[in-house]
């Protein structure tokens, strides 16, 4: 494994890309929107001018990319230059990962389904965890390229894993997204102290560091992107999606993606999915007011 192809330099793919570039990869890029991958340049990173442009001649074709339509798009323009291995990483969900494995299975492209755990300042730090599945004989010739994007690799079986755990664990996270936010809402609507509330979850069995975090946040008012409310909605509906075929009716799940659509419909999807809050606040702020 010496090059890397990565397209998608959003939040997440342009810290993948240099942290693999860091490792001493030979890293190239696509990016639809050409200028936000031109600042890679400065690091030794070639930015290409089509996904197939990228990828070709490359060991490994990573894509992090929004959602699936993207990638199916993406995928459709790179594929047939993919010599290596395709490494997924973007969170598409259960249906999009079979379609895409069946895809590359057609084109004979070793397909990796290796969704992350970790966010902006994560991957920033090559911290992510990776949630990686399928064929055993990568494993061990992706190892280069997960060990300079993460601090941990966890392989759970065969394509489609990966991305069934990152739906079950994200479906945690938005809920104490949530769960943060509509609780801070709720005791400033009581007249309680949200820092006071902050402080008595602090350490404490029910409290978490993630609460912590994001509350901080909320109380600040600071809704700086990590994960876009946009993506935390993308998320959420996938989730609701996955359940629903595996025979479930999640009401947390379902509270959680309505709460994610209001965020977005009061024009806070690019901010970070803490501004949920403003969701649970009545007489909620738009951006323009
Ligand atoms: P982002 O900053 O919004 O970047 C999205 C990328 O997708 C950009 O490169 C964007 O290109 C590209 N894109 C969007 N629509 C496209 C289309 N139709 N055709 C081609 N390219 C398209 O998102 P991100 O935070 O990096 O997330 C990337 C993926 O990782 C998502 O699936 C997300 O759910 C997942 N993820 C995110 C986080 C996080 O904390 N941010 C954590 C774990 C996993 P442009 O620059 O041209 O818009």
């Amino acid at each position: 494994m010496s090059s890397v192809a990565v397209l998608g330099t959003g939040i997440m793919g342009a810290p993948m890309a240099r942290n693999l570039r860091g490792a001493g990869l030979e890293v190239r890029v696509w990016n639809r929107t050409r200028e936000r991958a031109e600042a890679l340049a400065e690091d030794g990173i070639e930015v290409a001018g089509s996904p197939a442009d990228a990828a070709k001649g490359a060991d490994a074709t990573l894509t992090m990319l929004a959602d699936s339509e993207a990638v199916e798009s993406v995928a459709a323009e790179a594929l047939p230059a993919i010599g290596g291995v395709w490494i997924q990483s973007s969170t598409v969900g259960v249906d999009a990962t079979g379609r895409l494995a069946a895809t590359a299975a057609e084109r004979g492209v070793p397909f990796l389904d290796a969704p992350v755990l970790g966010t902006k300042k994560p991957a920033e730090d090559g911290k992510l965890t990776v949630l990686a599945s399928g064929p055993e004989d990568q494993r061990e010739r992706c190892a280069p390229v997960f060990d300079a994007i993460g601090a941990r690799t966890i392989w759970l079986g065969e394509a489609g894993a990966g991305t069934r755990m990152k739906l079950a664990v994200n479906s945690w996270l938005l809920a104490l997204t949530v769960a943060i936010g509509e609780s801070l809402a709720f005791a400033e609507a009581l007249g309680a102290d949200g820092a006071t509330m902050l402080d008595i979850l602090d350490g404490a069995p029910m409290g978490s560091p993630y609460a912590q975090l994001k509350g901080k946040a909320i109380l600040a008012g600071d809704f700086t992107t990590s994960l876009p409310s946009r993506l935390a909605e993308k998320d959420a509906r996938l989730i609701l999606e996955a359940a629903r075929s595996a025979g479930l009716e999640p009401e947390l799940a379902r509270a959680v993606h309505e709460r994610f659509v209001q965020t977005v419909a009061l024009d806070h999807g690019e901010d970070d999915m803490a501004a949920v809050y403003l969701a649970c606040t009545p007489g909620a702020q738009t951006r323009t007011g």
